[in-house]
């Protein structure tokens, strides 16, 4: 059976790995993100060193990415705040290295893809991901499809109405209050002065994370009408968002949208993804054995 490369490029770490189309992994590593030369060379490395071949490699990136095949940029991860990343071709570096076919897109993109063939979106064509951790960002399969375009979605940078009682500037580097800068995990440890993780469940932090989080997906909600909605991310190890997210949702929407799932069974239309910290790696499997 041929044997398929996966790279979840994170800006934090990398997560690579070696598997079948049917997403079983067969070896895989983890390591911190470095500098461009040194962290893609490690993750070539990790490839070269498998005792048996790969046909195609698939590298979920964060962004933002030229995902456009045919520009001259495609394969870039692009205008990245990260220093030192910024206008990398990793895509090319990493095909160059290991002469094998490379797919690429973003890791929420290939994370929908991965929790619609192997986990919670199985058999719905329709799905949204989303990822609330040091930076939010939101993939899509769209009938079957990951949601390309002019570029690909953005979903973290959106502009949401405020809580009620937070006077938190925001921190996103670009647009200040959007949505990644009022209830990512940065953005989290800047109004309170201590990571989310050490806040205690009953804290306003959740109040205010529900709150940013289920306008946001109200928003996605009506604009691309998916059949489940996938939260992943650091952040979204608060379990007890899960419930306070669904309750915003289902008030605020007001009936309005006459969804089952939404209006009568919402506990199995949020969810957390099925993959865990796998989803990233497994999504450039599923993209490489999709190019081979
Ligand atoms: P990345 O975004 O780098 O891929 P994560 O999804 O793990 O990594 O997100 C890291 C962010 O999530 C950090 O800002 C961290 O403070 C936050 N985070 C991680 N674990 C928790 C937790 N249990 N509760 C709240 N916030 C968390
Ligand atoms: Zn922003």
């Amino acid at each position: 059976m041929p044997l398929f490369g996966g790279i979840e490029a994170g800006g934090t770490k990398f997560a690579c790995a070696i598997g079948t189309e049917a997403g079983d992994i067969r070896a895989s590593v983890r390591f911190p993100t470095r500098d461009p030369a040194s962290t893609i060379a490690e993750a070539a490395a990790f490839f070269q060193a498998h005792p048996e071949p790969i046909s195609a490699v698939g590298i979920a990136s964060f962004g933002p990415i030229d995902p456009r095949l045919g520009s001259p940029t495609y394969g870039y991860i692009t205008s990245t705040p990260k220093k030192g990343w910024a206008h990398t071709p990793i895509a090319a570096v990493i095909g160059d290295r290991l002469g094998v076919p490379v797919a690429f897109d973003t890791d929420v993109n290939a994370a929908a893809l991965a929790e619609h063939l192997w986990g919670a979106a199985r058999g719905r064509d329709t799905c949204l991901y989303l990822t609330v951790g040091t930076g939010i960002g939101g993939g899509a399969l769209v009938q079957g499809r990951r949601l390309h375009g002019a570029l690909h979605p953005e979903m973290g940078h959106v502009f949401v109405p405020r809580a009620p009682g937070d006077t938190f500037d925001g921190c996103c580097p670009f647009h200040g209050d959007c949505l990644e800068g009022m209830a990512s995990g940065p953005a989290i440890s800047a109004r309170w002065g201590q990571d989310g993780a050490s806040l205690p469940a009953s804290h306003t932090a959740w109040k205010y994370e529900a709150h940013y989080l289920g306008l946001a997906i109200i928003g996605f909600v009506l604009t691309l009408a998916p059949e489940i909605v996938i939260l992943g991310g650091g952040v979204m190890h608060q379990q007890q968002l899960f419930p306070m997210i669904r309750q915003m949702v289902q008030s605020r929407l007001r009936g309005y949208y006459q969804v089952p799932a939404i209006t009568s069974a919402i506990d199995t239309y949020i969810v957390p993804p099925t993959l865990g910290d796998n989803a990233g790696m497994l999504g450039g499997i599923a993209l490489a054995s999709a190019v081979a």
